[in-house]
């Protein structure tokens, strides 16, 4: 696949998911902004892309609308007009329903529900024509107990993908992976609670999947192989949901 010439925004793409994401579409050749919210391995992820193709790293949180329209503008001012949208930055809180703070709640919805329609609403307002590839979770298909405003943005992403698919077709199109649980910060033991961890190695295959094994579905989604596929959700799993 020869993505040279494209450029890309990657929300989130410092580290875990997005970063393998950013640097499989770099690999291809595209040129590629990578947004974070004060992360510090924006800077060494940036040298990873850089040594394999153009990009910049923005320092952006995708939930405010100011700072989504500044990644877009450093974006089109640095690498050109951006063909391909990742909306992949997320966040995830553990708690139970009665002990969830309505202000959690909203953070979660603001950083990936909200940013993901922000994005979308840049990429396609600057006149973006090509793909978005929205990363969705396995839970906003299945549910799952402690994680009402996460699984409630995830499952939100999959239905915004459904109506941006039909929205934008034929010049964008709308598809959403909705990954099983991958070796990341987000599921390090510090974030995530032993039984949220043993539910997720619960699947047919009995394995937390590699950002890597993420990456890979994304980059066939950016590519020209993917032209006939739009508004699907891509189940990256070990088998956790299967249709
Ligand atoms: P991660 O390692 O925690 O990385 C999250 C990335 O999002 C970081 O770059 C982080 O940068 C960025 N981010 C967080 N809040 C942001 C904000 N407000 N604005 C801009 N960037 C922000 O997470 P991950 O596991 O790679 O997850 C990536 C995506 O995959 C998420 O949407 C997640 O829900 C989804 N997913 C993950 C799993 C899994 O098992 N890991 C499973 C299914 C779906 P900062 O640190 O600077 O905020």
């Amino acid at each position: 696949m020869n993505l040279s010439g494209k450029v890309a925004v990657v929300t989130g793409g410092s580290r875990g998911i997005g970063r393998a994401i950013a640097l499989a579409l770099a690999g291809q050749g595209a040129r590629v902004a990578i947004c974070h919210h004060a992360d510090p391995a924006a800077a060494a992820t940036l040298a990873e892309i850089k040594a394999l193709s153009d990009g910049i790293a923005v320092d952006a949180d995708v939930s405010d609308e100011a700072q989504v329209e500044a990644l877009f503008d450093a974006a089109n001012a640095q690498l050109g007009a951006v063909e391909i949208l990742v909306n992949n930055a997320g966040i995830l809180r553990e708690s139970p329903l009665a002990e969830t703070e309505a202000a959690d709640f909203d953070r979660v919805i603001a950083v990936n529900l909200r940013g993901t329609f922000l994005a979308a609403r840049e990429f396609v307002r600057r006149g973006g024509a090509g793909r978005i590839i929205n990363i969705a979770s396995d839970l906003g298909l299945l549910g799952r107990e402690h994680m009402v405003a996460y699984t409630a943005s995830k499952g939100g992403i999959i239905s915004l993908t459904r109506t941006l698919a039909r929205e934008l077709a034929p010049h964008v199109l709308v598809n959403a992976i909705a990954p099983g649980s991958v070796e990341t910060d987000m599921t390090s033991p510090g974030s995530m609670s032993p039984e949220q961890l043993a539910k997720d190695m619960d699947t047919p295959l009995a394995r937390f999947g590699q950002p890597e094994e993420i990456a890979a579905m994304a980059l066939f989604l950016a590519g020209p192989d993917s032209r006939f596929i739009t508004g699907q959700c891509f189940g990256v799993n070990g088998g956790s949901v299967m249709h």
